[in-house]
């Protein structure tokens, strides 16, 4: 019989590389709630419908990414349903805010998600058919202020802090308007324009999205007909007084916190119920898949999926690509203990746990070596997992003085066991 393996593009998760993704979560959890976000969990799938009207039909997720079937009725009086695993969460938790009528509060929700999501796609470094995202919403009645650029800006400020809590170094947001929903068909047709006497120029793909989405056009990464799409229109010179100065309070107050961007009037988004701010944050070290994460204003969505005015603000990271960038840059080396304990004989094993105690309850991350292994064994285990090894004998015991080895640098000090906990704490 042939042997059993997880499904192509999904992937089990092992230690130690499960402690970089509690450390990302838990940095989430505390980052995020210093803004006062609380934590939503929606279910894994729901109706299709959902993410046909709250994704949107035209795009790839739901035109060719979802999983989706056909739930078998168990009852006559039952009906047959379309049910998908979820490809992304932002139609969920709006789902949820109308379902639990959560604009009755009155109060601005500022909510925050961490699951796994699915979608269909050809894997490849960074892009999986499960993977997880990090994401949050800020939404809200008109009348909670959900409108204001300020949210906008207190999003994107909380992502750069974010960031660079993780300890992700080099990374780049980049930001764009793409107006309201009246100033997206006057670009939309100057679009056009521009486009009827060069498309034949482009290729495939951007001639059929030149005739039925010409925004995605700005997204193509062909690069034959980037020079063609730099010259076409810029939004920035379609958007009305109120969309213009939406964007340029944004901007201060990114200013006013020292947050760097770049605006890159090609970042859209091609449905109607996404509305002015769209960002992406990018970082070098990824090849292809550049994006840590995306997101955006929706104003629109909850209106789409038939609930009340709603405007809205939101993100979704890709938390295994804050994993690769991580592991990539080394920034985090949480799978070391800091200290390895070798005890020099098997009678020893008794008081090799004591000390371990010791140095546990003193807050250090210990991993406790077997007295049958002889030095040589001890110095390879030790070297795999610790930055330092902690050798004792008969005679250490008995005079309370350790040695202490650091693999890094090859130095070896003999320690007093009172100060051990200090010593192997000292980088
Ligand atoms: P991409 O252009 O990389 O396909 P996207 O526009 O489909 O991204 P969004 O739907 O905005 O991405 O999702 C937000 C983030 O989720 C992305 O920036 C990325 O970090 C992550 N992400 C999306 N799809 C995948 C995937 N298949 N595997 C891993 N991460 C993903
Ligand atoms: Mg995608």
């Amino acid at each position: 019989m042939s042997t059993l393996k997880a499904v192509r593009g999904t992937r089990d998760l092992l230690p130690p590389e499960t402690e970089l993704w509690n450390f990302v979560e838990e940095t989430a959890r505390r980052v995020f709630a210093g803004y006062n976000f609380g934590e939503i969990r929606t279910p894994i799938f729901e109706d299709t419908q959902l993410f046909a009207r709250g994704v949107g039909e035209e795009t790839d997720i739901v035109s060719k990414e979802m999983y989706t079937w056909e739930d078998r009725a168990r009852a006559q009086s039952e009906k047959a349903q379309s049910l998908t695993l979820r490809p992304e969460n932002t139609a969920g938790v709006v789902r949820a805010y109308i379902e639990h009528k959560l604009g009755e509060t009155g109060l601005l929700q500022k909510l925050y998600y961490i699951g796994p999501q699915f979608r269909r796609e050809r894997p490849q470094k960074g892009r999986y058919r499960q993977f997880w995202q990090i994401g949050a919403e800020v939404i809200g009645p008109p009348s909670a202020g959900a409108e204001s650029p300020l949210r906008d800006a207190e999003v994107l400020e909380m992502l750069a802090t974010f960031l660079d809590e993780l300890g992700i170094t080099g990374w780049r947001l980049e930001i764009n308007s793409v107006g309201s929903a009246t100033d997206r068909p006057r670009y939309i047709a100057a679009l056009r324009e521009a486009l009827a006497p060069v498309k034949h120029l482009m290729c495939e793909d951007n001639q059929r999205r030149a005739e039925t989405n010409p925004l995605r056009v700005l997204d193509s990464k062909d690069p034959n007909d980037q020079e063609i799409i730099d010259k076409l229109p810029k939004i920035a010179d379609y958007l009305d007084e109120v969309s213009k100065a939406h964007f340029a309070a944004v901007l201060a107050a990114l200013d006013a916190c020292g947050v760097e961007y770049e605006v890159n009037p090609r970042l859209v988004r091609g449905l109607d119920y996404y509305t002015r701010t769209t960002f992406e944050f990018t970082h070098g070290g990824l090849g292809a898949q550049n994006a840590l994460l995306g997101g955006g204003r929706y104003d629109g969505l909850s209106e789409a999926i038939g609930g009340p005015k709603a405007p809205g603000i939101g993100f979704a990271m890709g938390e295994d690509r804050l994993i690769l960038t991580l592991e990539a840059q080394a920034a985090k080396q949480t799978s070391f203990a800091d200290a390895y304990l070798a005890p020099m004989g098997e009678t020893l094993n008794p008081a090799a746990l004591e000390l371990a105690r010791e140095l546990r309850r003193g807050g250090l991350r210990v991993e406790l070596g077997d007295g049958a292994f002889r030095l040589k064994k001890s110095f390879e285990m030790g070297n795999k997992l610790a930055r330092k090894i902690v050798l004792f004998g008969e005679d250490e015991l008995q005079s309370g003085i350790l040695t202490v080895k650091d693999f890094a640098s090859g130095e070896q000090v003999k320690v007093p066991r009172a100060e051990l906990v200090a010593a192997l704490k000292q980088n």
